[in-house]
């Protein structure tokens, strides 16, 4: 008998294959904490250093035949592995007479939980730490280093949920899928999965009493896992098997018509923003700026500044690049500018909210965009993240103004500013909707919690309406039309992108490597059909009707394997 379990699909592709579990994690160290006699703690040190230097070198060394995000993962890891002040205070336990595991254990865990109390990115780096941890202990134990299972067969890799430096290890040939029964869509594991091409499910919570051995059935687009698949799962696995290989972009959005959608990069440093120019990226959607400046814990210097926004402008020499102002707070703290002891962070003083908080960040980051801007080629635009009121959207068009930048703009990430569209955009140039944060605050649910990974669905009936209503706003804003972008994730999801076109969205900013998917989707409709479609996802009582909907009048999803 065939059993489904459901998670959150973060990569798509369907495969059937037998499930490996990952092995237990490291056990925390129960054979007394202190030192035995006859070792000094200058021996046990030594021995802490050396099992700590293995551990680097030879994440390092793995970093060094690995590619992309492979290789940046690892090489992260590897300098935490490498972080003098985790070995000093692990030093300085030895010291008062803890054995090595022990102290280790204790000083990873109290790194881990300072970053776990900052919430959001530097949450999930808490993952990191413990990885490491349990790497360090497993050399001292002289057993084998948590992670991927040796298998002769391809298989379905199974776990609680993984840490970067396994994913980024993965050998695609090897692994045919990931599920995991924790993470979120913003996990290392989703992250990696994308890029490696394979089919992923996150938060699959019940998948738990999964074996070694069962055979499974993996629909990274539907986000569901069957036991014991049947003859329907084989039929799917098969045509995904045979799916027609999408053509690379072409650099030109559009529809069958001939309507223009251009399709834009979302990126978070010069680095990226060459690789998706790489990638035919029109221009660029969102430059998260808080990315340039993650863990630092004072406002970068305005040269620092000018010199990170021109690496990206100068990969856009000719086209639009949005320059998103810092959004610290919540997930993305910055600790130059939030206030962590907040009770829910999320509702509190984050992104432009922050300009009243701490004067002078954003009147300095608007000076540094500026200056960026003047000798560079690209058509700078600039917009404010967590705009909530038509007074907060007419002073940051002021701010913007008194800096010489002539393009403001905003997010609409907060429902009110849905609601009110026509007025708050009429006091910028253009709009921009954060479907993230859209869709967590219309749900009321934490985009960082796992288990609400279900009303955090951009395909939610009721965040389409408010798309529906800033595109509304944006066209009959005062001083005429204003164009409506979206730049969260949603735009990266195709038939998604479609529903949004219909809405009246202008243009579509996503990760690189979802500009094929999109761009070819797109083509399958016109104008017309893209309205009827989005028509189709309004009526909708849930999300997952809306999608069924809609996939259904998207044959060529399923010939592209979307
Ligand atoms: C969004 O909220 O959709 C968005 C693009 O911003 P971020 O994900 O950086 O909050
Ligand atoms: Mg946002």
């Amino acid at each position: 008998m065939s059993t489904t379990f459901t998670g959150v699909g973060v990569s798509a592709g369907r495969v059937i294959g037998p499930v490996r579990r990952m092995p237990d994690p490291i056990a925390a160290p129960s054979d007394g904490a202190l030192l035995p006699e006859g070792i000094t703690a200058e021996q046990e040190s030594a021995r802490l250093a050396e099992a700590t230097r293995a551990v680097a070198a030879g994440l390092k060394e793995r970093a060094a035949t690995a590619t992309g995000d492979a290789a940046d993962v690892l090489k992260a890891t590897a300098l935490m592995a490498s972080d003098k002040s985790l070995l000093k205070s692990a030093t300085k336990l030895v010291a008062s007479g803890t054995r090595a595991e022990s102290a280790i254990w204790e000083a990873a865990d109290a790194v881990a939980t300072q970053l776990a109390a900052l919430g959001g990115y530097m949450a999930e780096r808490a993952t990191d730490v413990l990885d490491v941890r349990a790497r360090i202990v497993a050399e001292l134990r002289g057993v084998p280093a948590p992670g991927i299972p040796d298998a002769e067969e391809p298989f379905v890799l199974w776990a609680a949920d993984l840490a970067p430096a396994d994913t980024a290890t993965l050998d695609p040939t090897r692994v045919l899928a990931l599920v995991t029964s924790g993470g979120g869509p913003q996990s290392h594991t989703a992250i990696v999965a994308r890029s490696l091409g394979l089919p992923a499910i996150v938060a699959a919570a019940d998948t738990v009493v999964l074996v070694d051995g069962d055979v499974v059935f993996v629909d990274g687009i539907d986000g569901t896992v069957v036991r014991n698949p049947g003859a329907t799962e084989a039929a799917l696995a098969e045509a995904y098997a045979s799916r027609v290989a999408l053509p690379a972009f072409d650099g030109t959005g559009q529809l069958s018509d001939g309507h223009r959608v251009p399709l834009l990069a979302n990126v978070g440093s010069g680095s990226d923003a060459k690789d998706a120019a790489a990638a035919g990226a029109e221009g660029v959607g969102l430059l998260r700026t808080e990315f340039c400046f993650l863990g630092r814990d004072s406002e970068p210097t305005h040269a620092e500044q000018v010199k990170a926004y021109r690496a990206v402008f100068d990969a856009f020499a000719g086209s639009k690049v949005v320059v998103r102002t810092l959004d610290a707070g919540a997930d993305k703290p910055l600790p130059f500018l939030t206030d962590d002891s907040e009770p829910n962070p999320a509702l509190g003083v984050r992104g432009y909210r922050t300009d009243a908080a701490v004067p002078g960040v954003l009147d300095r980051q608007l000076a540094a965009i500026a200056e960026a801007a003047s000798g560079s080629e690209a058509e700078v635009w600039t917009m404010a993240p967590m705009i909530s009121t038509p007074a907060e959207a007419a002073a940051f068009a002021g701010l913007c103004a008194g800096a010489g930048l002539t393009t403001p703009g905003v997010m609409v990430e907060v429902p009110s500013a849905a609601v009110m569209a026509r007025q708050v955009v009429s006091e910028v140039s253009f709009a921009s909707i954060g479907t993230n944060d859209l869709t967590q605050y219309t749900m009321a649910a934490d985009r960082q919690v796992g288990p609400l990974a279900e009303f955090n669905d951009p395909w939610q009936p009721a965040v389409l309406h408010l798309v529906r209503s800033t595109c509304e706003g944006g066209a009959s804003a005062a001083g005429g039309p204003k164009p409506v972008g979206v730049c969260g994730e949603a735009a990266a999801d195709p038939a998604l992108a479609v529903v949004l076109v219909g809405l009246g969205v202008a243009t579509l900013s996503m990760n690189r490597r979802a500009l094929p998917a999109v761009a070819a989707i797109l083509k399958t409709v016109d104008r017309a059909e893209a309205q009827r479609i989005a028509h189709l996802a309004l009526g909708a009582g849930s999300a997952d009707e809306a999608r069924t909907l809609v996939r259904a009048a998207l044959p060529e999803l399923d010939v592209f394997g979307l």
